[in-house]
Parts: structure tokens; C-alpha cells; sequence
């Protein structure tokens, strides 16, 4: 049949979580992936796929393991420009770096040369799902939409919404943040592979009036995610706490103003009450975890064991800028060294399902993406598991394939991928 492409490699997929069964377990090894349609249409031995498809074109990718494309849960596109800044936390490094970047995007030829760079550099990681902020300017909305869409990427992304404590020149209302949510919504929601994420930034730039009017929104349009952040860092709470002394806790001031669901996405969740665990674990709602940006802006530590074990529906982002890496082979060695900081050593599988089926169920595509079954999109990558000299000789006296692999989410980055599929159209070596 015309287009179809069999992939041979070591290809690996995910049957269930790491984190509820041992590694062997949770994943297969396979030798074979054809695609079809740009979907996965079957899994398997080499030989018996090449029956299955004679006249599929054959890709022989060697040795390469062959995966599901990253999932990245949390990213502010706008902020690519600004990766890497110097020595602030996050309430000076958001007036410092931050606000003054993002009032660039009103112009939306800026806008839109920074998503196709910043989609770039995320595809060359491989990542070929993000769900990110935009600014409060809708051109940043249309800019990353945009190239998300013409790469043909399956992509999240919403105006972030801020109506006090931020410059006036990024600032919105409650009316307007409403009024321009929904017509990027209208114009963008189910477009191809895309969907509209409701965004306040969060509570400290957002007034109740503003965040009652989004949790509206979000109640009209349920089918759409809400992303915005929560208890990153203490000096964060503390002023949440003197804004709101009427809230039981942080997540009160979202829950109070219809902006606490299933389909919620909460970055970085850090520094959690008992109520706040109990309500995010009721209802089903996302903790993402961005290990890279924990650290490089020194909010603390994850817990990810308890995530876990508490049932949490946890996703994996880099928090791109305010994360030091693009790559989510950085973000999960960071996810294992603030493991290891908390006494948790995460195993390789546990971090790869993060970073592609996790992330993918955080986002409520955990059907479509994130891991390679029949059915599923065809978004996948081709990861070589000795990329550099250092990885290399550390991989050669691998016994298993969790042992080749750790070396390259320890030490990895957009060298060790060798190829990137997207919908099942070869994207990257292009
Ligand atoms: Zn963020």
C-alpha cells in the first residue's frame, strides 16, 4: 500500500506504568514499527512486518532505539531568548528577564520568528509535543499555532492572561483576557492537531474578577485544558497567602474561581498541603514536574515518590526558559538528581514514561501520543545510544537496555537524536 514506511530498530513502547509494575513489565522491545496513514499500524518482529507491508518503504535505522517522540507538559515558547539568564528567583527573574522579553510579542512577525525557532529546537530534541504559554498578546497565540500547524505537530498552547501585578503594556482584564481567550479558542480548538489551553499565568497576576472569568470559560469550553502554575516557590506562596486571606491554601484561589479540574495543568506543585494533594488527587488534575527549572531557579524539590504514590496524575516539561534545557533527556536526568535529593532513585523507565506516555496522560492524549501502539499517531524519534565518545564507552559495557539507555538521559542531548517522525512524516534529518 501506498504510504507506508516500516521502521526497523529497537523499538520501544510502554504496556503499562513503571511506576505500578517492574520495568520489564511496563515495556517491549520490538523489532519493527510500520506506519501507516500517519499512524502506527502495527508493532513487531521484522520479518513479519515485511510480510505484512512488501511494499512499505523500509527504513533500517541499526542499532538506533526507536521510541515515542517527547512530551513536553510546560513550556513558554517566549521565553527561548531568555534561556540561561543569570542569578534571579522567580518573582525577579520574571520582572528582570521575563516581562520585558514577552512585551516584544505584540509584534507578531517577532512572535512568529520565535516559535519557528523555538519549535526547531524542540523537534531536534525530539520533542514533538509541547503545551505552552504564549504571552497576553493574541499574535503570540496565532505565532505558535501557526508553526505548530504547519509542521503539523500535535501542540497546546493559550494567551497567558494578566491583569495586575505586571507591566502595564502586558496587561490585560478580565473582559479582554475572556474576550481574546475566546476568539483564539474559536479560531485555533481542533484545528488539525491543536488545542486551546485556558492560561492564566497565575494567581499573583491574575485578579479574582480575571479568574472567574477564565474558570467561566473553562466551564463553557470543558473539553479544553487549563494550565497555570502552583506553589513553586515559598516567597510565591507567601504572597499568594497576603492577596487572598480568605483561601484555605494556593490551589483555593483556583478552585474557588472554577479553575480546578481533570483536565488543569499545574506546574511545578511543589510545595503542596494535605487539602491541596487530596483536592489535585480527587479531581484528577496534572502536576507537572520541570526538574531543570526547580533547580536553576532554586524552588526546591519534587516529590515525585509521593506524587506517585498518592495516585497524581504527574506529568514531565522543561519550563522552558525559566528551565536551563530544551532537551527532555536534561529534564530527566534533573527529574532523577532531584529524586536522588529527596532519597527516591527513579529507574530509566519510570523517567522515560514520564517524558512521553506520563506527560502525554497529563495532557488527556494518552490515547493518541506518547507511546507507539496500533492506532497511535506516529510521532516518533530514533535515538542513538552513543552519541558521544563519553556516552559510547559508558553504553558499551551495558548488560541491558535500561543501562544503555541511562547514559544518554544522564549525559544526552539533541546529538544522541537521529531522527524525528512526525504524524509519521519524516521531519528531522530532513
Ligand atoms: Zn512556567
Amino acid at each position: 500500500m501506498a504510504g507506508e514506511t516500516l521502521l526497523i530498530g529497537r523499538v520501544l513502547s510502554f504496556t503499562g506504568s513503571p511506576f505500578e509494575v517492574s520495568a520489564p513489565e511496563a515495556t517491549r522491545l520490538d523489532e519493527a514499527v510500520l506506519i501507516r496513514a500517519g499512524k502506527v499500524a502495527a508493532v513487531g518482529g521484522a520479518d513479519d512486518l515485511r510480510a505484512l507491508a512488501p511494499r512499505a518503504e523500509t527504513v533500517d535505522l541499526g542499532a538506533a532505539l526507536v521510541t515515542a517522540g517527547f512530551v513536553d507538559a510546560h513550556a513558554h515558547y517566549p521565553q527561548t531568548a531568555i534561556i540561561a539568564s543569570w542569578g534571579k528567583r522567580l518573582v525577579d527573574w520574571l520582572n528582570t528577564y521575563t516581562f520585558p522579553e514577552e512585551m516584544r510579542f505584540g509584534d507578531a512577525d517577532y512572535a512568529r520568528a520565535v516559535a519557528e525557532r523555538y519549535l526547531d529546537l524542540t523537534l531536534a530534541h525530539g520533542t514533538t509535543t509541547v503545551a505552552s504559554f504564549c504571552t497576553s498578546h493574541p499574535e503570540s497565540v496565532d505565532a505558535f499555532f501557526s508553526a505548530a500547524w504547519a509542521r503539523g505537530l500535535r501542540a497546546m498552547a493559550g494567551k497567558t492572561c494578566m491583569d495586575r501585578n505586571a507591566p502595564t503594556a502586558l496587561r490585560d482584564s478580565a473582559q479582554s483576557a475572556y474576550d481574546d481567550s475566546l476568539a483564539l479558542l474559536e479560531r485555533w480548538h481542533g484545528v488539525d492537531r491543536l488545542s486551546y489551553a485556558i492560561t492564566p499565568r497565575f494567581t499573583p497576576t491574575s485578579s479574582p474578577e480575571q479568574l472567574a472569568a477564565l474558570g467561566a470559560l473553562w466551564s463553557e469550553h470543558p473539553d479544553c485544558l487549563m494550565q497555570t502554575h502552583l506553589s513553586e516557590q515559598l516567597d510565591e506562596i507567601a504572597w499568594v497567602r497576603s492577596l487572598h486571606p480568605e483561601a484555605r491554601d494556593y490551589l483555593d484561589t483556583y478552585e474557588a474561581h472554577g479553575l480546578l479540574g481533570a483536565r488543569g495543568l499545574y506546574g511545578h506543585a511543589i510545595h503542596l498541603e494535605p487539602r491541596e494533594r487530596h483536592r489535585l488527587r480527587e479531581v484528577g488534575a496534572a502536576l507537572i514536574h520541570c526538574p531543570t527549572s526547580n533547580s536553576f531557579i532554586g524552588s526546591g524539590l519534587f516529590d515525585m515518590a509521593r506524587a506517585k504514590t498518592e495516585g497524581q496524575r504527574v506529568g514531565l516539561a522543561t519550563d522552558t526558559g525559566g528551565g536551563s534545557s530544551f532537551s527532555m533527556l536534561r529534564t530527566m536526568a534533573a527529574a532523577y538528581e532531584i529524586g536522588q535529593l529527596s532519597g527516591n532513585v527513579l529507574h530509566p523507565a519510570q523517567l522515560y514514561w514520564l517524558a512521553t506516555a506520563g506527560s502525554a496522560g497529563a495532557l488527556h492524549m494518552g490515547d493518541r501520543i506518547g507511546n507507539i501502539a496500533p492506532g497511535m499517531e506516529a510521532d516518533l524519534i530514533a535515538l542513538d545510544l552513543a552519541s558521544t565518545p563519553a556516552i559510547a564507552q559508558r553504553a558499551a559495557r551495558a548488560h541491558d537496555l535500561w543501562e544503555a539507555l541511562f547514559p544518554t538521559l544522564m549525559m544526552g542531548d539533541d546529538r544522541a537524536i537521529t531522527g524525528v517522525w512526525v504524524a509519521g512524516r519524516r521531519i528531522l534529518p530532513g
